[in-house]
């Protein structure tokens, strides 16, 4: 299933089916941007009313971006950090390559203004569960990332992680018991590479109950759930996200098949 949040007209050849984020409209102006690794942009933001917003570690807003022949589309973009003694708002950007998004977040200079709704998003800490198990490509970091940084002391967490090479891993900031996995690309697509799958089959489940979240590119995303459901997961138990998807402009894949 594919959503996409309309904040208003998209020039996007392509719109998928339109569900409303929640929310006022708000306008962020960009205070500070600089690169987190060669393929993430950190983009700090500000805005009035962050003292009374509210939201939970892996939420994203949905942001009004400039396109190529002078319209707006919409990116789901996930909230990085937020900082209530200065009020900025952190969001990573992978630089993926010329498209809105990514172009937009490789000019960004403090001044900038975009416009975003939100936050929105299912895919949050399960306290519930007792071991968890975090996964994804570069996409997902800012989620997970925000979630490991704020779970509880000594939550067992998992975190298996494709990236390209040595160059975009980063440092994570948990209290959690963590055992964190890099991936490296060998396939020339992202959306070919099996080595997460791999690194994900390798992983022993823990006893009692755990949760999944998994997040990236939709087919990838779609055959890990699947893994992990045929291990014996069951469906409630893992939260799978399709952040991007070879061809789709924008939008977001609710992974549920
Ligand atoms: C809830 C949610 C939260 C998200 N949070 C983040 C986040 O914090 N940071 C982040 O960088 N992304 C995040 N994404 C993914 C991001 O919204 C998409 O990657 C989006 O397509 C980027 O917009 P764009 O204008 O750069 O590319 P688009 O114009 O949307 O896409 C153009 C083409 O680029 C390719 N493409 C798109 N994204 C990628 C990618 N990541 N890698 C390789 N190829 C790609 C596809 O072939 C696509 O057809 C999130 C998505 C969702 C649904």
């Amino acid at each position: 299933m594919t959503d996409q949040t309309t904040l208003s007209p998209s020039s996007d050849p392509a719109p998928a089916p339109i569900a409303r984020a929640k929310g006022p409209t708000r306008q962020l102006t960009v205070v500070e941007a600089h690169n987190v690794t060669p393929s993430m942009r950190r983009v700090s933001f500000v805005f009035s009313g962050v003292e009374t917003f509210a939201y939970q570690p892996g939420q994203a807003l949905v942001f009004a971006i400039p396109t190529a022949d002078g319209g707006l589309g919409r990116r789901d973009y996930t909230i990085r950090s937020l900082d209530r003694n200065t009020g900025r708002l952190d969001v990573d950007f992978v630089l993926h390559g010329d498209a809105p998004g990514a172009s937009w977040a490789r000019n960004a200079k403090p001044g900038d203004m975009l416009e975003a709704r939100g936050p929105r998003g299912a895919t949050v800490f399960d306290a519930e569960a007792g071991w968890h198990l975090l996964v994804g490509d570069e996409t997902c970091i800012p989620a997970l990332f925000h979630i490991l940084e704020d779970m509880p002391e000594g939550t067992p967490a998992a975190v298996f992680i494709e990236v390209g090479g040595p160059e975009d891993e980063q440092p994570v900031e948990t209290v959690a018991n963590l055992a964190l996995t890099w991936v490296h690309r060998t396939a020339d697509r992202a959306e070919n590479d099996t080595g997460l799958i791999e690194a994900l089959d390798g992983f022993a489940f823990p006893d009692g109950r755990g949760h999944a979240y998994v997040i990236g590119e939709t087919g990838k995303v779609r055959q890990m759930r699947r893994r992990l459901i045929e291990r014996g997961l069951g469906k409630d138990q893992v939260s799978a996200e399709g952040y991007w998807r070879p061809g789709r402009i924008g939008g977001h894949d609710h992974v549920k098949d």
